[in-house]
């Protein structure tokens, strides 16, 4: 089947009419694609992480696009026009956070905190203030209003979610689409875009093992899996 578009760690097809495949791979980048590698079975632990974080969202009220898993490696979702943003929840500081502002990586916050990124992988990225965002016309104040409530509540399921599997979640990365002038959670929420610490030892079990080479990255995947799955 045509490749519709493939990125750096998942490609889509064309599925239905309304309907995309996704498939997860098992090649890793990080620092903007400068460093580059392949975390095996990645593609399913992440393909199967996000399809139980969006069951379990949706089951609490959130809209998302995903619709079913089909494989292993590959899930059904709703074609949606995605949004050129890039919105962060963060529970402590960590990683570019953490560098920006000099603070040490898990540093604690008065009160969890959503940023924007310009969804622009030339452009590195960038951080965007809420005023530039309506000044560009990238959403509306109604429609970034919906993100940040919208991303402050993923952050509470999610952080349950994570807790009750001995995982604190730190901090996360989500992806909005639009369809039929709504917005649903989109993309994924895996290892590959959240921050994760086991709770008794404080050891990163996410994507941080691949950018820091700090070894175990499969194995650490394939343990966030076992915990989302096994539940409790
Ligand atoms: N993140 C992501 N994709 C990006 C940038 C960040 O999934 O392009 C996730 C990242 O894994 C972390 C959170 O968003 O869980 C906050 O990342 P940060 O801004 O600290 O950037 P990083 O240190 O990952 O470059």
């Amino acid at each position: 089947m045509e490749k519709l578009y493939e990125g750096k760690a998942k490609v889509l097809y064309p599925e239905g009419e309304d309907t995309l495949r996704v498939y997860f791979k098992d090649e890793a980048t990080a620092f903007n694609a400068q460093k580059r590698g392949v975390i095996p079975g990645k593609g399913v632990v992440n393909n199967k992480v996000s399809a139980a974080l969006f069951r379990y969202l949706e089951a609490h009220g959130i809209r998302t696009h995903f619709l079913k898993e089909l494989s292993d490696r590959e899930m059904e979702v709703r074609r949606v026009a995605i949004l050129p943003l890039e919105v962060i929840l963060r529970f402590r500081a960590a990683g570019s956070f953490a560098k920006r502002y000099g603070l040490a990586e898990g540093a604690p916050l008065k009160a969890p905190l959503v940023e924007f990124s310009l969804k622009n992988d030339a452009l590195g990225d960038p951080l965007i203030c809420p005023e530039a965002v309506l000044a560009l016309g990238l959403a509306t104040e109604a429609e970034l209003a919906t993100l940040k409530a919208t991303t402050l509540r993923v952050g509470e399921l999610l952080k349950g979610f994570f807790a009750e599997r001995s995982l604190e979640l730190v901090d996360f990365k989500l992806e909005f689409g639009k369809k039929d002038g709504e917005i649903l959670l989109a993309d994924e929420i895996s290892p590959d875009t959240m921050r994760l610490w086991d709770t008794k030892t404080g050891e990163p079990m996410d994507k941080d093992r691949f950018r820091k080479d700090l070894g175990g990255v499969e194995e650490a995947y394939q343990e966030v899996l076992r915990r989302v799955l096994g539940g409790a």
